[in-house]
């Protein structure tokens, strides 16, 4: 076998692969679609900005702890409900306290809440 030949072996391989992997992420994502779309269906007054999930997710570096770097998970409330007292998911007003901690009296949502599901990706 030519170097060629092995190369557009391996190109077809790599090919079949990705074509695999973006027809079970298009499996996936259908399954989140209708997730979504029920979600909304329960949850029509969901918060717009951050889909239910009352802010965002995110890790913080905190520093050189010796080789290891040491992070912090944190999460940023979001502006337009929970910094309100917005409930995210029913959207009941004066639903939470300002640090979001109480459960939202109408639809029960905390912070162990899920919102929105999201899309997969690779
Ligand atoms: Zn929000
Ligand atoms: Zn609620």
């Amino acid at each position: 076998m030519s170097y060629a030949a092995d190369y557009d072996a391996w190109l077809d391989e790599a090919g079949r692969e990705y074509a695999e992997q973006e027809a079970i992420l298009k499996d996936i994502n259908t399954k989140v679609e209708i997730d979504r779309i029920a979600y909304t269906q329960l949850y029509p007054n969901h918060c717009p900005a951050c889909l239910g999930w009352g802010g965002k997710a995110g890790r913080e570096f905190r520093g050189m702890y010796g080789m290891s770097a040491a992070y912090e998970d944190t999460f940023d409330t979001c502006s337009e409900c929970i910094d309100k007292g917005k409930c995210p998911r029913c959207g009941t007003e004066n639903a939470l306290n300002e640090d979001g901690e109480d459960p939202c009296p109408t639809c029960k949502w905390d912070y162990n809440a899920e919102g929105m599901p999201e899309y997969a990706s690779w």
